[in-house]
């Protein structure tokens, strides 16, 4: 069950290694913004390390779609 207040629940999107992927993806994460934590999970459930995103990072990870369907899938709710 979802409840109302957590419908409204802010999220970031942080750059981070993906653990399939071997490469950066682009994940959602709960909360207002990184707080420098090692690593979270992400909306679309997944445990990833977390470090510093460089300007590249942002550049060429592409956003992931699951955290991206997750997000818009809630919003619709
Ligand atoms: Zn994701």
């Amino acid at each position: 069950m979802i409840e109302p207040e957590q419908r409204v629940q802010r999220h970031y999107w942080l750059p981070t290694p993906d653990p399939d992927k071997q490469a950066f993806v682009r994940h959602a994460f709960r909360g207002r913004r990184w707080e420098s934590q090692a690593s979270d999970d992400t909306v679309c459930g997944k445990q990833v390390a977390m470090a510093k995103p460089s300007e590249m990072d942002w550049c060429t990870a592409p956003t992931c779609t699951d955290c991206n369907e997750t997000l818009i899938g809630e919003q619709r709710r």
